[in-house]
């Protein structure tokens, strides 16, 4: 081992060899230094662990194309483009929504150019980046007022702040749901400093059980989607209807975290399990908090729409600066909004609803395209498979879809996957029964050619 480890060379020495001088006058020479470091410092780790691997010729031109690959690779950035097969559309570990065509441009203009984020244009004061976005925000949910933060974990923790700091907020058991990420709602409500009042039983809570709770003391009576899991046989929760005229009797504030949040309906879609925002407003909500980048569609927001007198204290609490949107977000909220009114038609616009409602025929016919396109790259077959909303959804809540199986002699899949996961443009598949799947309703057309480079390089590796 020590002799191994003695016959690796310095850096300097191989800076001197002709083919690597090549590479210093292709890339630069902290580039050639450092990939030079790397290389080395990983056949030091095989030596020492006892692998003692025969040392390159250092000299050749295939060690100066390894050097090479790994200059490529450093020069590639971290946070990168890959291609979303898991049949999941919105996804968080892989960014969760797309964005339509007009909010990536709305937020090119606004990155390259000064803005008017918060300067009135009418009077040439100081505006709000609130203004923005609220009257659309108002005009598709028929809420009075809107205000957007950073996400919709941050709209609950503002909501609650604003509202119920040292007073109690009344939850059903039911429905103290942990949504991943470690956001533990009952946690939440503890740390903006009110004090959490459960109510019910885990599966069947009363609109009885929060009126038996109203003291003095109590600010809010809270109710929040369910969005990741089901309880189902011999439940109840109380109607919206009867927790808003609970509320409304004892001069309380009724909230709802919705989470996906929708604006239009999908039920047509089979997405019957997720409330439009407009409704849950009708029901007599006061204040409703929903996620911009889950099935509404737009970039990583959270909204808070409903009663103005309520918005109106949010908007000055010390603590919005600390949540507030920023201007790249705001811009491409502003356009994905503007893609639910006419002339467009969200549905056709909205890359989240496009998938969601493209019919399976559509997802199938993609399928086939693909496997075509792979043909002769190992064992390909088509089949219908099951996709989901994601994000926080129902998780049954299930979208029919057709996915292409491959299979590449002498790979396992977990091999293969980890694979596909290495190509220049990753593909991230799912593993069924000892085949890696990709689910065509999470893929564009325009994404197939380069799912044939990363199974043609993953089968190569
Ligand atoms: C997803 C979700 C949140 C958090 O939304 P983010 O935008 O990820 O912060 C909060 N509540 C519910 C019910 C959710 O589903």
């Amino acid at each position: 081992m020590n002799t191994q480890l003695r016959q690796l060379p310095q850096v300097e020495a191989l800076l001197g060899l002709p083919a690597l001088q090549a590479l210093i006058s292709e890339f630069s020479r902290d580039e050639v230094v450092s990939a030079l470091r790397g290389a080395l410092a990983e056949l030091r780790r095989t030596i020492v662990a006892g692998d003692p691997a025969d040392l390159p010729d250092f000299a050749s031109h295939s060690f100066a194309t390894q050097i090479c690959d790994l200059i490529a690779n450093a020069r590639r950035s971290n946070l990168r483009p890959l291609i979303n097969a898991t049949g999941i559309i919105i996804h968080t570990n892989l960014g969760r929504a797309r964005l339509a065509p007009e909010a990536i441009r709305a937020m090119q203009e606004v990155a390259a150019h000064p803005t008017n984020l918060e300067l009135n244009l009418h009077n040439g004061k100081r505006g709000s980046r609130y203004d923005h976005v609220e009257a659309l925000i108002c005009d598709l949910t028929g809420a009075q007022a809107a205000i957007v933060v950073n996400n919709c974990a941050a709209a609950v923790a503002l909501s609650l702040m604003g509202t119920a700091m040292g007073r109690k907020v009344i939850a059903s058991r039911g429905e103290l749901v942990e949504i991943g990420g470690s956001f533990r709602l009952p946690d939440v409500i503890v740390q903006s400093g009110a004090i959490l009042k459960e109510v019910g039983a885990t599966n069947k809570t009363r609109a009885s059980d929060y009126a038996d709770a109203i003291d003095e003391d109590t600010a809010v009576l809270m109710k929040s989607h369910t969005s990741n899991f089901k309880i189902i046989g011999f439940t109840s929760a109380p109607e919206r209807r009867d927790l808003a005229k609970l509320a409304q009797d004892h001069d309380l504030i009724f909230m709802e975290d919705l989470g996906s949040g929708v604006l239009i309906n999908l039920a047509p879609y089979g997405l019957t399990d997720e409330p439009v925002v407009g409704d849950i407003l009708k029901e007599g909500v006061d204040l409703v908090m929903f996620s911009g980048d889950k099935l509404l569609g737009g970039p990583q927001a959270g909204i808070i729409a409903g009663r103005a007198d309520i918005i109106a204290g949010l908007k000055s609490h010390p603590l919005l600066r600390a949540l507030r949107i920023d201007k790249l977000s705001l811009a491409a909220l502003e356009a994905t909004l503007r893609l639910y009114r006419a002339p467009y038609d969200p549905l056709e616009r909205i890359p989240v609803l496009k998938m969601v409602s493209e019919p399976v025929a559509q997802v199938k016919a993609r399928a086939l395209a693909l496997a075509d396109l792979l043909e002769g790259l190992g064992a390909i077959s088509v089949a219908p498979s099951v996709a989901y909303v994601g994000g926080g959804s129902w998780p049954q809540q299930d979208l029919q879809s057709y996915a292409v199986a491959v299979e590449v002699s002498g790979m396992t899949a977990e091999a293969f996957a980890n694979a596909l996961r290495s190509a220049a443009v990753p593909v991230i598949g799912r593993i069924h029964q000892g085949q890696v799947l990709l689910d065509m309703r999470t893929v564009t057309d325009a994404e197939m050619p380069l799912i044939v480079d990363a199974v043609r390089q993953a089968g190569r590796s």
